[in-house]
């Protein structure tokens, strides 16, 4: 319940919302007690007109209100129909003041557990941001979806609905045990008896009820998830012949989903009944022992009925206990997770030292070890590198060897255990990563496009607003200009589920345009021309060899490129270079590179003999 205390500087920030809330819960249960007097006290008028009626001798016991009501009748001597009727329109009009109440409160109290949501969700999603990459590698997307979507929603039953209804129960039951009570004590005892017992087996009932629905619930994700994998795996699921498989597969799920669901409509139709049957002893109560005592005292008539109102009327809040508790202890649940992921820092922090002056210079790694936490992959061992400003560096390896590693480090994305980073003799742990990030442009080896146009996608790293001409050089650039062209609605034309669907060579220029665009001071090839043919990657890096005239630039690659003058080549092995040198040199050693390039210049040949051919 401790967990819930995270909420309330949430219900200080909307206080005067909830104050008058509760305001407006309190006013409108006062006006729904008011109703069953009157109509008791009718109900007594019409047995007075009745032969053989017997004074009325019980003390009326009304409230403030009725009571005045009750003595402007009775001053005004009006007739039997008036009365009836001007007793009618009053029932009317307090049943209206409670409706319009009861807007209000829920306009109140429900807008304001909207707002909360709100901001709850917008600080995960702050923390979303905040967190590192290492966050991301051990927590499943569905579990962060969920945190922000259901536990979110489940604390939002909270601190909306269930505490509404809870200050609605608590106001309603005191104003009708106190009314009952000023009516008649004994009575009042006696038909309030069932009514903890209802509360208690709702509470039960419920908590199976909720039960057997969270089972239900995840059974339904995982047939959901079932379903979504077999759409969007339908080629392979096709190509396999697989279809019986997986309907097979789905089908099991389905009919565990079915029996779960089943079993939830047996025990929600126990509920209703359970509940019809306590409220129904409770009338029971009322008609026979009131009715008893109506033998002596005929006034009782108009007691009874007002009695039988007050049991109707409170049926529902009574059962809205056990409801309510639930509901709290799931929201509390929930809570809990929601503050597990809000307490966690992430390892990748800002220093409060950090500098904010542009990056520029020289790039050091200096005995570089770097394992990955949560594995224990020795990715980066002992590595020492230096690219002066405006080099260009070709970084070679196999698959493995460490190179996204390496890129990472640069960008800050973990940090060393060992050694540092620096760039322009700062380490990088000492420069604002909102910085670094911003002056170094990372094409990542997988490319990610966003659901949008073509031209949001490319200017997505822009603060301002890009302007055409920008978007369509860096496209330009990465020559992919052409083909954009062409799509339907060209640089307006919307990428992804809901828009064309790229070639991977096509996105992965898109994304090469997205950081070419951000003009940035050094700036990192992640193997992002894997999915382009030779052709194609020779006519981009021609390109970039103007744009990167003055760019430190980093070109990770399976490919030797031996028209275009690197700086440096090193070639990566388990982490630690083993090759380093200009193009001539490693030839020399005879090394990975060497063999690399005799392989490819053999391939060269055969490309070109074939061309001939078909010439
Ligand atoms: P390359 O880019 O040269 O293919 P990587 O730098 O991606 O190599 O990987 C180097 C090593 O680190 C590999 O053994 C790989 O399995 C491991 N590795 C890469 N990324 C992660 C990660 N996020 N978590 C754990 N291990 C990783
Ligand atoms: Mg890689």
């Amino acid at each position: 319940m401790k967990q819930l205390s995270a909420i309330n500087p949430y219900f200080w920030k909307y206080r005067s919302r909830f104050f008058i809330g509760i305001i407006f819960v309190i006013g409108a249960n006062y006006f729904a007690v008011l109703a069953p007097q009157i109509t008791g006290f009718v109900v007594n008028q019409v047995q007075l007109h009745l032969p053989g009626a017997k004074p009325v001798l019980s003390k009326p016991g009304h409230d403030w209100l009725v009571a005045s009501f009750i003595h402007w009748v009775e001053t005004n001597n009006f007739d039997f129909e008036a009365l009836v009727a001007i007793s009618s329109l009053t029932i009317l009009l307090f049943a209206i003041i409670r409706g319009i109440l009861m807007f209000f409160m829920r306009q109140t109290i429900i807008v304001m557990s909207r707002h909360i949501e709100f901001d709850q969700k917008n600080a995960i999603f702050h923390q979303y941001q905040l967190l590192d990459t290492n966050f991301y590698k051990t927590n499943s997307t569905g579990d962060l979806m969920n945190r922000m979507s259901e536990d979110v929603s489940r604390v939002r039953m909270f601190t909306g609905p269930a505490i509404m209804y809870l200050i609605n129960l608590v106001a309603l039951i005191g104003f009708s045990v106190v009314s009952m009570l000023r009516k008649d004590v004994m009575l009042t005892l006696y038909v309030l008896a069932p009514l903890p017992v209802l509360a208690i087996t709702i509470y039960l009932v419920n908590s199976v009820i909720n039960k057997k629905s969270e089972k239900i619930q995840s059974l339904l994700s995982d047939l959901t998830s079932n379903a979504q994998e077999s759409y969007s795996g339908i080629r392979v699921i096709k190509s396999f012949v697989q279809e019986k498989a997986m309907l097979g597969f789905f089908k099991k799920n389905s009919e565990a989903y079915r029996e779960q669901a089943v079993g939830l409509a047996k025990v929600e139709s126990i509920y209703f009944p359970s509940m019809a049957l306590m409220i129904g002893l409770s009338t029971l109560f009322t008609i026979c022992i009131g009715g008893m005592q109506a033998l002596h005292d005929s006034s009782k008539l108009g007691l009874i009925v007002e009695f039988v109102i007050y049991i109707n009327m409170l049926t529902f809040p009574v059962s809205a206990i056990g409801w309510t508790a639930s509901m709290i202890q799931r929201a509390a649940a929930s809570q809990k997770r929601i503050n597990e992921f809000l307490h966690a820092t992430p390892n990748i922090q800002n220093r409060a030292s950090a500098s904010v002056q542009p990056i520029t210079g020289s790039i050091e790694f200096q005995k570089v070890n770097f394992t990955y936490p949560h594995t224990g992959i020795k990715a980066i061992q002992n590595l020492n590198l230096k690219i002066e400003k405006g080099q260009k560096v070709l970084v070679l390896g196999r698959t493995g060897s460490g190179k996204s590693t390496l890129a990472q480090l640069l960008l800050r994305f973990y940090d060393p255990q060992e050694g540092s980073v620096k760039i322009g003799e700062k380490d990088v742990k000492e420069i604002d990563s909102k910085i670094l990030r911003e002056q170094i442009s990372y094409v990542q080896q997988d490319v990610f496009l966003f659901s949008d146009t073509v031209a949001n996608n490319i200017s997505f790293g822009l603060s301002e607003k890009a302007t055409v001409e920008k978007i369509e050089k860096a496209a330009q650039f990465s020559n992919v200009h052409q083909e954009i062209l062409g799509f339907d609605k060209g640089y307006e034309t919307l990428i992804g589920e809901r828009g064309v669907t790229l070639s991977g060579g096509q996105k992965q220029r898109i994304s090469i345009a997205r950081a070419l665009i951000k003009d940035p001071e050094i700036i990192v090839f992640d193997d992002c021309l894997s999915a382009v043919d030779a052709k194609t990657e020779y006519k981009i890096l021609s390109n970039l060899y103007t744009y990167l005239k003055e760019k430190t630039a980093i070109i990770i690659t399976h490919r030797i490129f031996s028209t275009f003058r690197f700086d440096k080549i090193i070639v990566l092995e388990n982490g630690s270079i083993i090759e380093m040198g200009d193009h001539d040199a490693l030839i020399m050693q005879n090394g990975y590179y060497a063999e690399l390039y005799r392989l490819q210049l053999t391939e060269q040949e055969k490309e070109l003999e074939e061309n001939n051919l078909e010439n």
